[in-house]
């Protein structure tokens, strides 16, 4: 911070992450003075703690994956083993090149980086090292962190994701609590690497927040993977020593690991910013805002994981992109909380956009909503990567298609036109038509629409 810093802008963000950098760069672009503050590093949970980092471990597994299984497509090649430092060196490269490039974008858009923890200490004003700066807009977007439960201390071996993706070694045995996006995903990375992997979700199934049909397709694979998964196991307590942890379930069983992987949600970081002093709404922690994202004070906007729903990057980066247009007046589109994509990167992948079944027959109406399963097994592709799953398609009756829920090795990749589709209400007739280029995955879900709108092709009927 120099005397020529300024200390007054258009808007004055809190937080320099997926949302927070969002709300920064489209603001720059449209004209407003912006101050960012970040305390830590720019780029926030995604990019040093979050997204980046574990799809490049994620990356290397499906890499130990392939070494394993290369005779099975006649490549002989053998596992010698994981080389974690190595593995951290090569992850690490990826967030640093990552870093330099939004340090340089940030910098290239005139925004002011201020430096060091902040606090909302008016409705246009935050403090930071005991300086006051103001904005005649303000948008929090301080994030998220790992969450516990009651009484379950953070420590030695007993890991949230943060210390996971600093692990220098590969656990022999682990036990995952929480099979939701996060713990699923450790859950695969591990047990590519030669773990021992035990998930344990209180919930009936993995991924309780997808289709169910994904979430059983998911348990499925992973038990073929020889993940033990326990759904609807309740936590009861941990001891650790110098050799592991015993986990204890409320059935009264134990299980003995290396490691306790804590992958029980995240909550937001809010407590002691200022944010309930200065009248804002706060619900659990979350900071309430209208659909305008616009949290009812001054002219306080609030974006990414603080706000209530999905906790997402893409959801901050786009809900960052909205609050600068609201703000420079352009009156944006709303974002429709359904149709963010969702994709869960273990192996096999989720990916889905939409309403889930049971949603769209809750929304709909029972005998309103037609629901259609497109097996991976009639497609090339999935055939020639040896991997199985289906594309599952909700519409609602004589109407647009509301749902697509997938699962397979890298269906991620398709949630673009999945998205598209259900955001765009495209009836399966208007899809059918569109053509998929053979070989490819994606080709399954022009498939899936073709047999939905009642012309199936490579489908039996
Ligand atoms: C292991 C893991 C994997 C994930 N994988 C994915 C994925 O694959 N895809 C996906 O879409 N999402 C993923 N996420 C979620 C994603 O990281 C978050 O949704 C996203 O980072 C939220 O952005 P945000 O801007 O709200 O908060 P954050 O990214 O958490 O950023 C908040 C920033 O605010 C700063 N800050 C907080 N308080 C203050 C303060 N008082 N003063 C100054 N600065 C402050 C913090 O230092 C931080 O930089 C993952 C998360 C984790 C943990």
């Amino acid at each position: 911070m120099t005397e020529s810093t300024p200390r007054s802008f258009d808007v004055l963000i809190l937080g320099g992450g997926s949302g927070g950098y969002a709300t920064a760069l489209r603001a720059s672009q449209l004209g407003l003075t912006v101050g960012l503050v970040e305390e830590s590093k720019l780029g926030g949970t995604c990019l040093h703690n979050g997204c980046i980092p574990t799809k490049a471990l994620l990356h290397a597994a499906e890499l130990a994956d392939n070494a394993r299984e290369g005779a099975k497509y006649g490549v002989n090649t053998t596992l010698e083993g994981i080389d974690m430092p190595a593995v951290n060196k090569y992850k690490q490269g990826v967030i640093d090149r990552l870093y330099r490039g939004l340090q340089g974008l940030v910098k290239s858009r005139k925004v002011t980086m201020i430096e060091g923890t902040g606090r909302l200490v008016g409705p246009d004003a935050i403090e930071v090292n005991g300086e006051r700066y103001t904005g005649a807009n303000i948008v929090l977007a301080t994030g998220s962190y790992a969450r516990s439960l009651p009484g379950l201390e953070i420590g030695g071996r007993v890991i949230t994701s943060d210390q996971a993706l600093g692990m220098e070694w590969v656990p022999q045995s682990a036990v995952v609590l929480g099979g939701g996006v996060i713990g699923v995903e450790f859950a695969s990375v591990w047990k590519s690497f030669g773990t021992d992997v035990t998930v344990v979700e209180a919930l009936p199934r993995l991924a309780p927040n997808e289709d169910e049909a994904l979430s059983k397709g998911l348990e499925r694979a992973f038990k073929k993977r020889g993940i033990t998964v326990k759904t609807g196991a309740r936590f009861s307590g941990v001891e650790q020593s110098e050799a592991g942890v015993k986990v204890s379930l409320e059935d009264g069983s134990t299980i003995e690991a290396d490691i306790l992987l804590v992958a029980v949600g995240r909550g937001p970081r809010t407590q002691g910013l200022g944010y309930e002093e200065q009248g804002l709404r706060v619900d659990r922690g979350f900071v309430l805002t209208d659909d305008r994202l616009h949290t009812g004070v001054g002219n306080i906007y609030a974006v990414g994981d603080i706000v209530p729903g999905l906790q997402l990057a893409h959801r901050g980066f786009q809900q960052g992109i909205f609050v600068a247009e609201e703000i420079a007046g352009l009156a944006p589109q709303a974002i429709v909380e359904s149709n963010i994509p969702r994709v869960t990167y273990c192996e096999p992948e989720l990916g889905s956009v939409g309403l889930t079944e049971a949603q769209a027959k809750e929304q709909y109406g029972e005998d309103k909503v037609k629901a259609l399963d497109y097996n991976l097994g009639g497609n090339g592709k999935s055939q020639i990567l040896g991997t199985q799953g289906f594309i599952k398609l909700v519409r609602v009756v004589d109407g647009p298609v509301v749902g697509i829920h997938m699962l397979g090795a890298r269906v991620g990749e398709q949630i673009g036109e999945a998205q598209l589709i259900v955001s765009w209400d495209a009836h399966p007739e208007d899809v059918a038509p569109l053509i998929h280029a053979h070989p490819t995955q994606n080709e399954a879900l022009g498939e899936a629409h073709l047999a939905l709108a009642g012309k199936p092709l490579h489908a039996h009927d």
